[in-house]
Order: C-alpha cells, then structure tokens, then sequence
C-alpha cells in the first residue's frame, strides 16, 4: 500500500481534517487520493494469506471488506463527526439496514421518530417488523413521548434531526440520557446537517448514519452512506454486517465523496445562508400559508437549533394556500429548479412530499406526521438567490 505519510492530525481542525485527513499516498507520489478499482488484493505467501483471513495481521483481502479509496473516505467522514470508526456503505438506506441488523434481534423493541425519511419508515414497518423486532414511532420533539415508550426491551431509539421535510428538532443530549438510562442506543441520522453544522457523538449519541447521497457529495453524482461512531460498535458490529451482507460503497463514489468533503463546510455555509433568505422571503409572500425553517424565529424550536447546531441547514419546507392543486401549479411552473427527490446538491430541487418522499405512508400517517397536500420541500442550492424566488414566484402569481 506504499509509503505513509503521517501528520499529527489530532491538531487539525475541521476545515484541515476534511482536506486532508485519511489519505495514504503511495509510493507513486499523488497528490489527490487515488482510486483503487480491484475487486482483490494479492498476498506476498500462503502463510500472509492465512494471517489476514485469521485478522492476526492488518491488510486488504477483498473489496467488499475493504479497499483504500473507501478506507480514506471513512476515516476522512469519521474524522470529521469525532468518531473512532466508520464503515461505508452502499447507499444512505444501507447504512441504516446495516445499523438495524447489527444491533436488533428478535424480541428487541425499537424507537423511531415518526417524522422521518420516508423510506426508513417502510424499512421498519414491511421489514425489520418480520423479524419479531416491535417498533413504536413517537413525534419527534417530544421527549416525554420517548421515554413513555421505553420498554424493558427497548434496544435503539432512532432519529434523524432536522427532519425530513418538516425540519423538526429533537434535543439529542436530552434524547441520550434517556436512552442510556435504559441501556439503549441512540442512533442519529445526520443528514440533515451533516458534522460541518452538528456533531452527535459530541452530544451524546452512540452511532451518527449518512446518506452520502446527499451534502456529502453534494453535487448529485452518486449514491453512497456511513455508518460513524465507537470502534466496538461500528468498527466491529457494523463492519461484520458490511463483511457478510455485502452492502459495500465502490471505489469510484467513495473518490467522489473524498473530494465533496473537501468542500463540505464552504458548501454548507453557503447552503445555510441561501436557505435562510429564501425562508424569509416566502414567510413574506401572501400566498404562503407557512414556512418551515429552524432558522426563522417563527420555527417553535429555534432555540435548540441555535444550541445544537452551527447553521440552520438548506431544506426549507412552505405549505402553500390552495392544497395539492396550488402545490403542484407552483412546482409546474417553475422553470430552472430540478423537479426530483433529491436534495443537498448545488442544484435547488423541489418536490411535492405527499405525492412523493410519503406516498408510500397512508393519508392517516400523513396527516399524523403533518405532510399536508399543499407542503412543498425546497433544497436551497447554491444558484443565485433572486434567480430561486424568480422561479418559485412564476407559478405563486397566477
Ligand atoms: C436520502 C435520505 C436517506 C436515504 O439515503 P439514500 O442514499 O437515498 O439511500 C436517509 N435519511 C435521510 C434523512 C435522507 O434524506
């Protein structure tokens, strides 16, 4: 694996670690990190072969356990959330599967936000449910509803803060004592923020998951997640599910999940400014019914955004008066914005969640969660300003 150049990145800041932590060069020289597209590695003997599959000696054996382009991008992302490990996967929907079956087992009971990414919650219910996990979801930002829900069985509570699309907050030191006080884990999904505008493991949850997909990258290009945290847990107990179950992030996404760090805060910043002037903005247009945005001081839980995070974040979510139909006029007649499910990119996205991100929950577990028929979710990007209200005013003004 070529010559280690080592720094004593315990002195880095953030801006430096997400530039330069976990890059290894080779004896070749690079400067920027290196792609390793091989499936194997090749061993110097038969007894060097046996050390490595016995785990008595470190080294590379095969790709779906490791390969150096993903070992920088984990160390780089763990680096940055201040965890001891991290193990990259597939997608941000594998980080979470790999997290649920390294810690569940029949008979466990989980906790879940009600408020969260659509998908995980068909993944608990017509999945995870079939192996005898019981789960109970609970709104978000009600502490006393999570505890209620604490059982003598509870293994995981589940969050992902802000939430998607409602930018909801849970105070995540108050939700970690009461997980610990029941011998449970807390598991955070951070993509909302990302570790440029909120740290978890600082604030006492256990494990951090990603999807990458989104402001890691940051540009769209591919699909990737993490999995971040103590080297037990998610070094050991994660990395066995990766090793068997093979949910492996490639070479190639892992490259370009290196290079969106690199700009992460920059980008973030940027995102989070933007966001919080088209926020504003839309909380001044009469066709606007509300605006979701922890950034506005109108949000309810404000204060704990300032507390807990950095920056507010570059999802703004707004009912607009009229339902579905006056959703869907604004959303068709814009003409520069992505009409997609994506979000986090530098392109501004939008999308209609109801129809959409939550169409696979019922009406009632919409209405439960608060995704009306006239909500909208904008991913502030990084255009201009003016061009982004321009093209969301055309179809407001009819
Ligand atoms: C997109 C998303 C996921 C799932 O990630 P994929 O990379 O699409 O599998 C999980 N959580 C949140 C909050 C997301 O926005």
């Amino acid at each position: 694996m070529g010559a280690c150049i080592m720094h004593d990145k315990n002195d880095w800041s953030f801006e430096t670690l997400a530039i330069r932590a976990g890059h290894q060069r080779t004896l070749e020289g690079e400067h920027a990190e290196a792609i390793f597209p091989t499936s194997s590695f090749v061993f110097a003997s038969a007894a060097e072969a046996a050390a490595r599959f016995a785990g008595t000696e470190a080294g590379n054996i095969y790709s779906r356990m490791t390969n150096p382009t993903v070992r920088y991008f984990q160390e780089r992302l763990a680096a940055l959330e201040g965890g001891e490990s991290c193990v990259a996967t597939s997608s941000g929907m594998s980080a979470v599967l790999a997290v649920l079956l390294a810690f569940l087992k029949t008979g466990d009971h989980l906790i879940c936000s009600s408020s969260v990414f659509g998908t995980t919650t068909v993944l608990l219910q017509n999945y995870i449910q079939k192996f005898g996990v019981q789960v109970s979801f609970v709104p978000l930002a009600d502490l006393a509803a999570w505890e209620q829900a604490l059982q003598a069985n509870t293994r995981l509570l589940f969050a992902e803060t802000p939430s998607n699309p409602l930018t909801e907050l849970v105070d995540i030191q108050e939700l970690a004592r009461l997980a610990h006080r029941n011998q449970s884990l807390l598991v955070i999904d951070n993509c909302f923020c990302t570790p440029a505008l909120q740290r978890p493991l600082e604030l006492g949850a256990d494990v951090i998951v990603h999807s990458a997909t989104k402001y890691l990258d940051g540009q769209g290009r591919a699909m990737g997640g993490a999995v971040v945290g103590d080297a037990e847990r998610v070094g050991k107990e994660v990395f066995g599910v990766l090793r068997s179950g093979g949910v492996t992030m490639s070479p190639f996404n892992a490259w370009i999940f290196l290079k969106g760090l690199e700009t992460l805060k920059l980008r973030m910043l940027a995102h989070c400014q933007q966001a919080l002037g088209f926020a504003q903005w839309l909380s001044e247009q009469p066709e606007i019914e509300r605006v979701y945005y922890p950034g506005l001081a109108s949000h309810p839980q404000h204060e704990l955004a300032k507390k807990q995070q950095t920056g507010f974040g570059g999802v703004v979510s707004f009912v607009v008066k009229g339902g579905q139909a006056a959703a869907w006029r604004l959303i068709d007649h814009t003409q520069m914005l992505s009409i997609t499910a994506n979000l986090g990119d530098t392109k501004t996205t939008i999308t209609h969640p109801a129809t959409t991100t939550h169409s696979r929950l019922n009406a009632e577990q919409r209405a439960a969660v608060g995704i009306e028929e006239g909500l909208v979710r904008v991913s502030v990007g990084l255009e201009n300003l003016m061009d982004i209200q321009q093209d969301v005013q055309r179809g407001l003004k009819l």
